[in-house]
């Protein structure tokens, strides 16, 4: 960029962060199954990972254009997600219809990892380390198949800032009743 160049808007920078972002998860995932196949139960109509949660703006705005887009191409499953996201005490994501996520290409990161070995450092401190339940069972798995948290967060958490510095975040049954 030269001292000609315009200031580029932060909103658009982070929405290019957050391809580049969802592109790395993406990658470390695939490259973890190549790395050991069996491992994963990971497949198309499992939903054991899909619990209701809230996202930043920036991820929220994703999965309200995937919305709308879904009401001009189904309304009928646009309707539906509205349906189960009004019931009262679901524990399950409300875009989760038939086991399936109706918004994939465009789902959140935190979804994106899901079904991965994921490390976190605690409020103390220490380094914690998990995997689904159904994933690696009786093995140990590599260390470079493990996500770290921490990477992931952090940025996320930059771009959400750029996008809405108010660092509101909203939950995903909400995103599913609102228009669109
Ligand atoms: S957005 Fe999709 S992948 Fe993420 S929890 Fe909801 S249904 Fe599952």
């Amino acid at each position: 960029m030269s001292a000609a160049d315009p200031p580029q808007d932060p909103r658009a920078i982070a929405a290019g962060a957050l391809v580049e972002l969802r592109r790395r998860v993406d990658a470390h995932f695939e490259a973890a199954v190549r790395r050991t196949p069996t491992a994963f139960a990971c497949r198309s109509g499992c939903s054991s990972c899909c619990v209701a949660f809230s996202v930043a703006q920036i991820e929220a705005d994703r999965l309200r254009g995937a919305l709308t887009r879904l009401a001009a191409t189904d309304p009928a499953l646009r309707r539906r997600i509205r349906e189960q996201a009004a019931e009262p005490g679901r524990h399950a994501c409300a875009l989760l219809v038939d086991d399936r996520c109706s918004v994939y290409d465009e789902r959140p990161i935190i979804c994106r990892s899901h079904g991965l070995p994921v490390r976190a450092t605690l409020d103390d401190g220490s380094a914690h380390t998990s995997v689904c339940p159904l994933n690696f069972v009786g093995t140990v798995a590599p260390a470079a198949s493990t996500l770290s948290l921490d990477a992931v967060n952090a940025p996320l958490s930059v771009i959400g800032r750029m996008w809405d510095p108010d660092g509101e975040r909203v939950a995903i049954a909400v995103i599913a009743t609102e228009a669109g």
